[in-house]
């Protein structure tokens, strides 16, 4: 029997069944640890069965699961989650609507852009990702996943990444610009302070919104509970996905006030879904906030950036003859190899110490760093020696 979808675990890779998880590792049918090293691919910050996640989940299980389409009866927990969630926002986005996914949430994102405008375009960029309904199909930066799916009439500018000059063709035809902090799919791309500079700029002369999509980035991930904060800009609408929801399923794009009103206008419900804002998501969502911020999670991300960053440069000039550099923010790295092939042998020889790695779904050459927030120093230190032994089997060293 064959079970959809296991795409991106490939067929040279047999597929693991893992039966439970526990902290950073998950188990397979076997009873073998592994060590998950792009935290269920950004979603488990703190690691499988943390203890807060769980009372807090059984506790609003207890309660009740799902109610009523959020907003005609609201929850208790939906209206905490989203209070709680608003304190930790960027200035200004004080509107929060609840999904089911980043997809969905960034679906919301570009219907509010463009009631809120009356304009027809968006701007994206190539090496960009956000999800795979048709909207957001439409923006990603990949011609190769976009156009055997796409059917709908859809009118997106993709503008080369990392380019402040590019970003002149903003003009008052835009609706919006969305855009990822730093690319995961495109391959863990950041971009300069210049970009960033020249994108805010772009978008206030054009009148277009800026969309950040925090759904990789966000949740503590680049060293800041959102990394345009980090980067110093300042988005119209946020969207937040993966890490938010505590390994359920829970997304948003917040908002301005004035943007929020604007999508109410349109008279209708705006962007209805069934289970978005889940009460167990939600319940999740708080307890993961909560974590955090007690456990100062966030400080320890910046610490151990400083640490990975030092050990990647050196890496980075030990094998050089493999390795052609490392970049991320926070915890959100990709080791760059000359070579597919060499990323490849890299993912495999992790894999033979017991660690669970993947590239970026546009960049074959680059292999994705994302541990949980919650390794033990021991951890840290036995993960730094075991990948450099991987690295060192692959120099032939
Ligand atoms: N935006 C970014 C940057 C993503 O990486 C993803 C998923 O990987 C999405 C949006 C879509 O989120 P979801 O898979 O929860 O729909």
């Amino acid at each position: 029997m064959s079970i959809l979808p296991l795409g991106p675990i490939g067929p040279e890779r047999p597929a693991l069944r893992i039966v439970r998880g526990q902290g950073p590792f998950v188990y397979d049918a076997d009873g073998r640890a592994w060590m998950d090293l792009t935290s269920g691919l950004m979603v488990n910050v703190l690691g499988h069965r943390h203890p807060a996640v769980e009372r807090a989940v059984v506790r609003q299980v207890r309660r009740h699961a799902h109610v009523m389409v959020y907003g005609v009866w609201p929850a208790e927990i939906q209206v905490r989650w989203a209070r709680r969630l608003k304190t930790l926002l960027p200035e200004g986005l004080t509107a929060v609507y609840p999904t089911n996914s980043g997809t969905e949430a960034i679906e919301g994102a570009l219907k509010t852009a463009y009631v809120a405008t009356g304009r027809p375009t968006f701007v994206a960029f190539e090496g960009a990702y956000h999800g795979e309904t048709q909207g957001a199909l439409a923006l990603i930066g990949s011609r190769a996943y976009r156009t055997a799916f796409q059917w709908m009439e859809a009118s997106v500018l993709h503008l080369p990444w990392d380019d402040p000059a590019a970003l002149e063709a903003i003009d008052d035809r835009v609706a919006a610009v969305v855009v990822e902090p730093v690319q995961g799919e495109g391959g863990i791309r950041t971009a300069g302070s210049a970009f960033w500079r020249t994108l805010q700029r772009r978008c206030r002369d054009a009148g277009a919104l800026l969309i950040v999509d925090e759904v990789q980035t966000g949740m503590g991930r680049c060293g800041s509970w959102w990394a345009c904060q980090r980067l110093q800009v300042r988005p119209d609408i946020l969207v937040l996905g993966k890490a938010l929801g505590g390994g359920f399923p829970l997304g948003a794009f917040v908002l301005r006030a004035s943007l929020a009103q604007a999508l109410w206008a349109t008279g209708q419900i705006p962007h209805l879904s069934t289970f978005g804002g889940h009460p167990v998501a939600c319940a999740a969502s708080l307890a993961v906030m909560r974590v955090i911020r007690r456990q100062r999670l966030i400080q320890r991300v910046q610490r151990l950036e400083v640490r990975w960053r030092r050990v990647f440069e050196r890496w980075g000039q030990a094998y050089s003859d493999v390795l052609a550099g490392a970049r991320g923010l926070g915890l959100m790295w990709g080791l760059v190899f000359h070579r597919p092939e060499q990323a490849e042998a890299f993912i495999q020889a992790a894999r033979a110490r017991g660690y669970l790695m993947d590239r970026p779904l546009f960049e074959a050459r680059v292999v994705r760093w994302a541990p949980p927030y919650i390794l033990t120093p021991a951890q840290v230190r036995r993960v730094q020696a075991d990948l450099e032994a991987a690295l060192k089997s692959l120099a032939g060293g």
